[in-house]
């Protein structure tokens, strides 16, 4: 810690004398907030204060520290230039409010690229996160409804694989949510979904690839049966790791859909951001996108268009979180359409690599070609007293990321799995040796992953207690 290893007096700078004539600092800060003593901070070299840092980086596991197949989230190797292209000074020293044309270009080509890759028609790059397009794109879907006089169409179907936030944003928009069931394929029930439907349904929302790693094939006649009933079809595309230059959302008869930059397009995520979300439409609905759009005018200048009366608003301050927009911007241009749909067929030859030869010692709980991830089954385990939380705590003490668990709700022991592209063929085989043994381990000393991990810098956590009680300073 780097408050035990503080010494009185030692400094990590040398800065000449202050020769600035001492104010009363009571001129300057009122009383009430003057500091009576003087704050406790750790006394340091600067080695040690790098030491203390770097030290801490590497009790984390990242995606440049080890394999990280966590499932729904796309984990994959973010190309360093990328950051490097989003530094740069042109860009991060640009002050919004100046509009500049530079920003502004990139930001109109970036909706422009993203319109093509999911066969959309507009985007707006305002949302801040996956849940801020949905909730952006719930908003559009109701403002169209009431636009045309349909007000008390307030029900989203959800089907009961999705993303926790799907329907959390139908309730932080005061719509109801209507879960669909999935048929034992994985699959949409259609019996089920048209079961559902009534004049009230406002929409459907949903993720294909599912959260299940599944392509949804009846993705037409799902679209056919909501649009019949007057509903929008809104795409969860938070996920496009597995489809880019393959198939594309405006394609299969979504009306509305939001983006991950911070999943597919090249940025870094987890601890909470920052992300972007960008939400795009078909050309009906362009003019409830949130305010302003950017627009380039007849003498080639780019500018904010406010004059937009259908407009949901604006939903986020400025332009969004504006470095993600230069990653993803960077990363698809540097791709190029041959390299997203390469990059595609990568995740998918791995998700299904990684599949078939787990299948050999775990239960794969849909036994069909995935898309980018699929699910185990930890049930065979918990037979023998083992559950998905311990094989997951065990994968720790081998130097990997466990994969997403106990989601989707609906598979029971439920390991999601997601290589990504990135991963050699070298890393999946590892991988593999490593969950054959925890397996093995599982029958033989099912007490070793009970008790894991154990080659780790902190052990088990009460993970609920460190969520809800975090333990924030050093004392
Ligand atoms: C990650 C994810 C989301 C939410 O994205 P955030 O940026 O975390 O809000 C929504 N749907 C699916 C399918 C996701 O994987």
């Amino acid at each position: 810690m780097i408050f035990e290893r503080s010494v009185e007096n030692r400094f990590a700078y040398s800065l000449p004398e202050c020769d600035v004539p001492a104010r009363d600092t009571e001129d300057l800060i009122p009383a009430g907030l003057l500091r009576k003593k003087a704050a406790e901070l750790p006394e340091l070299g600067e080695a040690d204060v790098l030491r203390h840092f770097v030290g801490l980086s590497k009790k984390n596991h990242g995606v440049l520290s080890g394999f990280y197949p966590l499932g729904s989230c796309t984990m994959k190797y973010n190309p360093a230039i990328n950051e490097v292209v989003s530094s740069l000074p042109g860009f991060t020293d640009a002050h919004p409010l100046i509009n500049c044309q530079g920003s502004l270009r990139l930001m109109y080509e970036l909706q422009g690229m993203l319109a093509e890759i999911t066969g959309m028609d507009a985007f707006s790059l305002q949302p801040a996160a996956g849940a801020h397009g949905e909730h952006a794109g719930l908003m559009i879907i109701k403002a169209c409804h009431e636009k045309n006089g349909r007000s008390e169409r307030t029900k989203i179907l959800v089907p009961d694989s999705a993303h926790g936030t799907n329907p959390a944003s139908v309730s932080m928009m005061g719509m109801d949510t209507v879960h669909v069931k999935s048929d034992k394929n994985g699959n949409v029930d259609i019996n089920d979904l048209r079961a559902r439907i009534d004049d009230k349904i406002a929409g459907l929302m949903l993720t294909n690839p599912s959260t299940l790693g599944l392509f949804e094939v009846n993705v037409e006649e799902i679209a056919e049966i909501v649009h019949g009933a007057g509903g929008l079809l809104y795409y969860d595309g938070a996920n496009q790791n597995a489809i880019m230059g393959i198939s594309r959302p405006g394609d299969m008869g979504f009306d509305v859909m939001h983006l991950n930059l911070h999943k597919t397009f090249s940025a870094p995520h987890g601890g909470g951001g920052p992300g972007s979300g960008p939400v795009g439409v078909k050309k009906d609905l362009a003019a409830f996108l949130p305010r302003p759009a950017i627009v380039l005018d007849g003498k080639g200048i780019f500018r904010l268009d406010e004059d937009m009366p259908d407009s949901i608003g604006r939903v986020r301050s400025f332009y969004g979180n504006f470095s993600v927009m230069v990653r993803a911007y960077a990363y698809i241009l540097s791709m190029g359409a041959a390299g997203l749909k390469s990059a595609s067929e990568n995740a998918v030859l791995n998700a299904n690599y990684l599949m078939f030869k787990l299948k050999e010692f775990m239960k794969i709980e849909y036994d069909r070609i995935c898309m980018h991830e699929f699910v185990a089954a930890g049930t065979p385990q918990k037979e023998q007293g083992v559950s998905a939380l311990d094989i997951a705590k065990r994968m720790l003490d081998f130097g990997v990321h466990p994969p997403t668990i106990y989601f989707p709700l609906i598979v029971k022991e439920a390991m999601m799995f997601e290589p990504t592209e990135s991963e050699s063929m070298q890393t999946l085989d590892a991988f593999v040796e490593i969950m054959r043994g925890i397996i093995k381990e599982a029958s033989e000393n099912p007490d070793l992953l009970k008790t894991a991990p154990h080659n780790t810098p902190v052990g088990r956590l009460d993970d609920v207690k460190a969520a809800r009680k975090p333990v924030l300073t050093w004392k």
